[in-house]
This record gives C-alpha cells, structure tokens and sequence, in this order.
C-alpha cells in the first residue's frame, strides 16, 4: 500500500483540481490521480468563458446563471490574470429569432441575477458605430446589443488551480491511472498504474471526477455503485486566422438558431460549438468535417471577410465532451447543472461529478467537501478558497 489519504481524486480536469484545493484547504490529505495531463479532457477544449450563461434564461436554469454569475464575480476577484471581463456583442437582424425585446428582458434578468455587480450592465451600440465591428455584415441589421461576460484560458486556470492545492499540501501523480477501487466498510481501497507499475492507496473518500470518462470509472468501482443515466455530446470550435478587434460576437446559428459564439483567442479567432450526441471512447474525440463547415458557415454568414475561405483556411480545431442527464429533446436545451452522487447517504466512500460548468468549479468543489464531510476526520483548515489568489505562473 502506497499512501493512506483522506482523499483520493480520480481525474485532473478542473473538478478534479478544484475538490482537491477544497480538500486541501480545509486541511486533508489528498492525491490526486490524473492518467494523461492535467485539464487534457474537456477542461482545455471548452469555449473558455467564465459566465453566466445568458443563453440558460431560455430553458429557465434561473440557479445555474445566478451561481454562475455569482463565481465569476469571485473569480474576477481572486484570479484577475486569469479571468477577464470582455465585450461580447449580440447581433439582431430582421430574421434573428431571438427579437430585441427579449434580448433586454433577458439582458436585464442576467443584471439581477448578477445582483447588479461590475459587468452587469448593458446596452446597444450606436448605428453610427457599427461600421467599427469587425466587419459585421450590417445589411438587414436592425440592433447591436452589447453585455460583459468572461473569458479564462482553461488550461491554465486548471494548473494555477492545481499548484494552489499543492501549496495547501495535497499530491499530484500524473500520469497515474485509476484502475479499479474496493469498497470497504469506511474506506475505499484503491488501484492505479503509474510508470507501468501497479500501486494502491486506501482514501476515507474517493472522488470521481473522470468528466467524460466519470462513466467508466464508475464501473470500475465494487462492490457496484449507481450510475445515471447519461449522454456525452461533443462540441466542437475552430480556429480562424485574425483576431476581432472590438470583442466578442454571441450569434445565432442561421441553419438551427443555436447560439455561437466568435471570439479572439491568442491573436486568433475562435468559433464555437457544436452538439453533437457521442457514443464511443472519450479518447476518441476529434472534430468531423461537418462539424468544421457548419461553424465557418456561421462566420461567413456573419461576417463577409470570412467568405472567401473554407475548410483549408481553418488553423486548428478541437472537439470536447459535455456530460448531460440523458433525455429526449435536443441536448442545447438539457440541464448543465452539476450532478453529485454518491454511493450512500451516510458516510459516503465515494462521489462522483456528472456535468458542469468550468466557471462553477469552485462552488461545487465546496458543495463536494460539504457531502462527504461525514466520512472525513475534523481537521484544522488551512485557507479559504473563496480567498485563495490564483496566479497565471
Ligand atoms: C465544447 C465545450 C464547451 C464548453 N464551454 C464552457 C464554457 O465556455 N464555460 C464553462 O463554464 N463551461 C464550459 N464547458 C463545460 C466545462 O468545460 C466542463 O464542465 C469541465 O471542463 C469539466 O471538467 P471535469 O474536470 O469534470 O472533466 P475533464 O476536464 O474532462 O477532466 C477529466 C479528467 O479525468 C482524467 N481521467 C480520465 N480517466 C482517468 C483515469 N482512469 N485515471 C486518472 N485520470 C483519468 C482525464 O484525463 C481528464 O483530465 C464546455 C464543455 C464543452 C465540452
């Protein structure tokens, strides 16, 4: 037996690194599992914005955007290199769906669940001023409202995360796959393969934080633990050469209506996402040529500069995995809020993440530490999340 922890986390994607800062501050002792890299699963391939999610108004997800909002004001707080409120910029044309009395019911129901804090506000751009918007095609355009949201470079925001929780003490092994775990009475004896070599730990409690491969892990738990219901939905951005100078563009898709977003990335433009259901290994994951020609379809619709290119002109693409409640209907409309389930009521030996959101990572790795609080020993704690600056390096 290689190590005897309070908490052992399987997966290093930003719930993963999260509940072990969480567990590490309230003063446990933890190691944390992640077989690839740290965020190599859907953590680095999101649309790497921390927000509310204006879009979650429509399907009545009034909690979700008000915790989500509610992060992303701590986040602007404590993470200020990594977190960055910009402009984003809603088009509205004579065909757009969404018609500009909903935009301001639903901009303004975002500035109250965001409890009027800095970046609530909103407005429309002046007619006069469209012509500065990146070259938006203005013909049919009948209003341009504008609102604040953030952006992160997820990536990095899963590492600052991680080196937090290693300074409050907490282990990395990476790479180091889980393997298998067995329950015990009050415990959960648990196998992972690091450097070829087969090791094990026993945890009071063992976090499955897989993201997309949460499924599987679960399956490699005995005696056997419940399982939900689920669906994987792939989503996919491109890269396009040049960066919108004047922010962020949120559109709607003119095939389906879905909302997409256009951004400046690294000097570059970034496009998404798609859904897409997915069935089959996560590691499996890549964009489909369909999916790469329906973003530049968006982009060229929007903006006619993008009109002489095609799939050739792409940089780059990467597709990610959302993990959604299994449902009918189409997955824009599922719930994103995060499921937590553990294997028992009381005292529980393990939990699982299903779903969520990368801007709530921090609220739910405290509500994580709060349900298996019963199975953990009192320990003095060392620092409040809430409290914690991250850092870019
Ligand atoms: C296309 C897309 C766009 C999104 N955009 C946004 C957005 O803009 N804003 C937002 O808030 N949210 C967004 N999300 C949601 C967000 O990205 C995810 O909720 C979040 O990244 C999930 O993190 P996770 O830690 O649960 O999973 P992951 O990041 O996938 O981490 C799981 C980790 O587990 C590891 N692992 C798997 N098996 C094992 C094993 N056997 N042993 C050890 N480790 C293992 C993997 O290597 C991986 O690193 C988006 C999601 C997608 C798919």
């Amino acid at each position: 037996m290689s190590g005897d922890y309070d908490v052992v986390i399987a997966g290093g994607g930003i719930h993963g690194v999260g509940i072990a800062q969480a567990a590490a501050a309230a003063g446990h002792s933890v190691l944390l599992l992640e077989k690839t890299a740290l965020a190599s699963g859907s953590s680095s391939r999101s649309s790497k914005l921390i927000h509310g999610g204006l879009r979650y108004l429509e399907s009545a997800q009034l909690r979700l955007v008000r915790a989500s909002l509610h992060e992303r004001s701590t986040l602007l707080r404590i993470a200020p290199e990594l977190v960055q409120l910009q402009r984003f910029h809603i088009p509205v044309y004579r065909r757009t769906r969404r018609r500009p009395w909903q935009l301001r019911i639903g901009l303004s129901l975002y500035a109250v669940l965001g409890g009027f804090a800095t970046g609530t506000g909103f407005g429309t751009v002046p007619r006069s001023q469209w012509a500065q918007l990146d070259g938006l095609d203005t013909e049919h355009l009948q209003a341009v409202y504008w609102y604040h949201d953030a952006q992160t470079d997820d990536a990095l925001l899963t590492a600052a995360v991680m080196r937090s929780a290693q300074q409050l003490g907490a282990e990395l092994a990476q790479p180091a796959c889980f393997v298998a775990a067995t329950l015990t009475d009050d415990a959960a004896i648990v196998r992972y393969r690091q450097h070829d070599t087969d090791r094990e730990c026993r945890a009071r409690v063992l976090i499955n934080a897989g993201g997309p491969w949460a499924g599987q892990l679960a399956r490699q738990i005995s005696p056997s633990i419940p399982v939900p219901p689920l669906q994987l939905v792939q989503g996919t951005h491109i890269v396009l050469p040049g960066r919108p100078e004047r922010g962020f563009y949120y559109v709607e898709s003119p095939r389906d209506g879905r909302a997409i977003f256009i951004m400046p990335w690294h000097g570059q433009t970034l496009i998404g996402t798609t859904e897409l259901p997915f069935h089959g290994d996560p590691d499996s994951v890549a964009p489909t040529a369909r999916e790469v020609a329906y973003l530049l379809g968006v982009a060229r619709h929007y903006f006619p500069k993008y009109r002489a290119m095609n799939a050739s002109t792409v940089k780059d693409s990467f597709a990610g995995l959302r993990v959604l409640p299994a449902g009918a209907g189409h997955a824009f409309h599922r719930s994103r809020e995060t499921l937590l389930l553990t294997d028992r009521i009381q005292r529980p030996r393990v939990l699982s993440v299903y779903g969520g959101k990368l801007t709530t990572w921090r609220a739910v790795s405290a509500r994580v530490l709060q349900q298996v609080a019963a199975s953990l020993p009192t320990r003095r704690a060392r620092a409040r999340t809430d409290q914690l600056p991250l850092r870019a390096h």
